[in-house]
């Protein structure tokens, strides 16, 4: 195993009984070294600790929001201190580039600010009501026991996007990490447990990490006292989950496959749309939820923006993501290259002209899977352009109206991000419309990916409708009650009903 991911975990506080001796085999994406063998989770230890997060919702739901907001403040503070330790076993484990594992750890520093602040403020409404001597107010109440399922591409930001608000709202959570990502969540988990130690009076097991594969998730998909499942990962992944919570009628918060466009039009800054399309596309090796696959560009500049995107595209420098100047990162593993490769030769097959795509540092790095980025010249959006592949390949499509550059966009079966890079104000403005992109972000001037943890995050369609993070988000994590008070000496029922006796 190697030093020095043994040396990053102990700094962390994971003991090393943790990641040895187990089931589950991790391996780096950089050069594809055995990191650790953690223990997986049974259907049964799931059970038990439903159980336990049950018993600590019954305490914790009565501690005052402000009070929560404590111990995510003093999470927020373990992570600021482990910063850099979290984000490089980030870069280590998900393959990630030095500043986009950083990055990671920043979002979870800003949810927890963010969530802070939240506690203070789950206000519902006070509504004025028909009857005299009557008043009518909503609460937002804790809502319970919180599954949290998450993917391997941001294997600890989406866990604090879900846990910081549902802390904060009341709930007590449980996480069932990519089974790709096990290491960064028991990282997590034990940067949490050290918050916990400085908090007076917590309840045990506020939150509990339990490693596994799909199996593991069901369990606790099915389980009744998970009151909400929030899973983020494919739409295969969603389509599974979404009717067996239905199912038993808990509650889904789903963030699933994205197919993301951004349209180009005569009016752009070619120099920024190139800028925010090369990151979208190939930036995280492809692999973002928000990765931009799709180019709509006008006809007039199509040729012009396709030609620079693929001159940049080819000096992307390719390799270990920890060392610097290096921008793209390898794919998770060989099954992701294999998809690459499948979805270039279908693009070929459907008329597409691909440039790149091919294996990189198979030499340096045999057990590793680094692949050029790909652009693909299309000559209409085919059935594997609507398919999410995810891995580093962009899609260019042409269009001549606006009107025709925004079905184009909306016509796949995803609806996660969108931009439009124009400086007409109309072209912007009908793009932000009810008929204009119909997916849950719709940027302007600024690619599709790297959403900001304010703005409440989510998608439609097949990305699973749900949302996370800022703005209003966090009405999902607790349960809404209408009070109606009567402070009157009668009793006039609603609507003039009459019932006298
Ligand atoms: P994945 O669907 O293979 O796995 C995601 C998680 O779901 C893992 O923890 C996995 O163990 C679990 N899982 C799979 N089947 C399950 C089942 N039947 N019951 C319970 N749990 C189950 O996804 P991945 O390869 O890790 O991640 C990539 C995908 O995630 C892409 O499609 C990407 O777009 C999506 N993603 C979406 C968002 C978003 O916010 N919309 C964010 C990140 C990733």
């Amino acid at each position: 195993m190697n030093t020095h991911t043994t040396d990053l975990l102990n700094a962390l506080g994971v003991p090393s009984s943790a990641y040895t001796g187990g089931t589950l085999q991790v391996r780096s994406p950089i050069d594809g070294a055995a990191l650790g063998a953690v223990h997986e989770a049974s259907a049964e230890d799931m059970r038990a600790a439903v159980a336990r997060a049950h018993a600590a919702f019954l305490q914790w739901r009565n501690v005052p929001a402000p009070k929560r907001g404590e111990l995510v403040r003093l999470f927020g503070e373990e992570l600021r201190a482990h910063k850099a330790d979290l984000a490089r076993l980030v870069s280590l484990e998900a393959g990630k580039v030095t500043s986009e594992g950083e990055g990671e750890v920043q979002e979870m520093i800003d949810i927890c600010d963010f969530a802070v602040g939240l506690s203070r403020q789950l206000h519902g409404l006070t509504i004025a009501s028909e009857r005299p001597g009557h008043r009518m107010m909503e609460q937002y109440l804790p809502l319970g026991v919180v599954g949290i399922i998450s993917a391997f591409n941001f294997p600890v930001a989406v866990w604090a996007w879900n846990s910081a608000l549902a802390l904060v709202c009341g709930d007590t959570c449980i996480w069932k990490p990519s089974e790709k990502t096990p290491l960064t969540a028991l990282a997590t988990q034990a940067l949490f447990e050290k918050a916990v130690a400085r908090y007076a009076g917590a309840p045990a097991h506020l939150s509990q990490l339990l490693n596994g594969g799909a199996a593991v998730g069901e369990a606790m998909v099915d389980h009744p006292q998970v009151a909400l499942i929030s899973a983020t990962g494919s739409t295969r992944m969603g389509r599974a989950v979404g009717p067996r919570v239905a199912a038993r009628f808990g509650r889904c918060l789903l963030e699933l496959g994205g197919n993301n466009a951004i349209i180009v039009t005569p009016s752009a800054d070619l120099d920024l749309a190139v800028r925010g399309i090369l990151f979208g596309a190939y930036g995280t090796a492809g692999q973002r939820c928000t990765t931009t696959r799709r180019v709509i560009a006008h006809s007039s500049i199509h040729d012009e923006l396709v030609n620079r995107l693929d001159k940049a595209r080819a000096q992307l420098k390719i390799g270990n993501p920890m060392e610097a100047g290096n921008l793209i990162g390898p794919l998770i593993d060989q099954a992701a290259f294999d998809a690459m490769q499948q979805a270039l030769a279908a693009a070929r097959a459907q008329g597409g002209a691909v440039s790149g795509g091919e294996r990189a540092l198979a030499d340096a790095c045999p057990q590793a899977w680094y692949a050029v980025p790909a652009l693909v010249r299309m000559p209409a959006q085919t059935e594997i352009v609507k398919h999410e592949t995810f891995a580093p390949i962009l899609y260019t499509l042409k269009y001549e109206s606006l009107e025709q550059a925004i079905a184009l966009q909306n016509e796949v079966p995803q609806g996660l991000s969108s931009a439009i890079f124009t400086n007409d104000v109309r072209e912007a403005e009908a793009f932000m419309s009810a008929s204009g992109s119909d997916c849950g972000i719709a940027n302007v001037n600024i690619g599709t990916s790297g959403a900001e943890i304010g703005g409440a995050f989510g998608g439609e369609k097949e990305t699973g409708g749900g949302r996370e993070s800022g703005s209003d988000a966090w009405k999902a994590y607790m349960r809404r009650t209408t009070n109606t008070v009567n402070y009157s000496r009668e009793l006039p029922l609603a609507q003039g009903v009459k019932f006298d006796i």
